[in-house]
């Protein structure tokens, strides 16, 4: 899941300055799992704006705002979407992007596409309401030489060769709270008796593999 958080206000309201009317696209997915972007989202949003002199002039709760082909189909089936000044997009920056895009190439371009929210990170899901950050995207997996555990993102520092010297009782000198990535990384190859993993050493990252855009072209 993709997680969002809400931009304040005033910050929306600045990227709407000079705008008269406004519709609204929410994300019924990540978005509204965050709170940040689901039916209720689009309703509050619906009033805040009419009551600082916005025309709200219609609003679409999408499946999936980063699913293009949804968007489209607004873009196609609501008129009030064209004849918007602006959108703000209740979504992650995929669902701005989409709609961003399908404004140009169904509407006539002139419209201001504005997010209402800013993308924070890939997550996974303990219980609705709390979201941790598992996975960096990074494009070479090797949670099967860490027991599952990231080094790039479980680790502040994202050392693939770890612990730093830092580490402090078993806890991350970053960020006291937490127990060391590769404390637990250890600890977990130990107890499946793959300890010799600790002993090899990773080379350092391509990063020419994460060069973006990337894309997947299956058909
Ligand atoms: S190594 Fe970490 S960041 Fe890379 S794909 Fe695997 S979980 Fe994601
Ligand atoms: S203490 Fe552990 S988790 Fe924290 S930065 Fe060092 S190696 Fe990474």
């Amino acid at each position: 899941m993709i997680i969002t958080k809400k931009k304040t206000i005033e910050d929306i309201t600045a990227s709407l300055e000079g705008k008269k009317s406004v519709y609204l696209f929410g994300c019924n997915s990540c978005a509204e799992q965050c709170k940040t972007g689901g039916a209720e989202e689009l309703k509050s949003m619906t009033e805040t704006l009419t009551d600082k002199g916005f025309k709200v002039t219609g609003s679409s709760l999408v499946d999936e705002t980063c699913y293009t082909q949804l968007v489209k189909r607004e873009f196609r089936k609501v008129d009030a979407v064209k004849k918007s000044d602006a959108v703000l997009v209740l979504s992650c920056g995929a669902g701005v992007k989409c709609v961003a895009d399908e404004a140009e190439d169904i509407g006539d371009g002139t419209q201001t596409i504005v997010p209402a929210l800013d993308s924070m990170f890939l997550s996974s899901v303990e219980r609705v309401g709390r979201f941790f950050e598992g996975c960096s995207l990074c494009g070479e997996c090797v949670l099967d030489k860490t027991a599952g555990i990231c080094p790039h993102t479980d680790c502040p520092k994202g050392l693939l060769n770890g612990p730093c010297g830092g580490v402090d009782e078993g806890k991350c000198e970053v960020m006291l709270d937490n127990d060391c990535a590769w404390v637990r990384i250890y600890t977990r190859l130990k107890a499946q008796g793959r300890l010799e993993l600790m002993e090899e050493i990773a080379s350092p990252k391509d990063y020419s593999t994460t060069t973006r855009p990337r894309n997947v072209l299956l058909r």
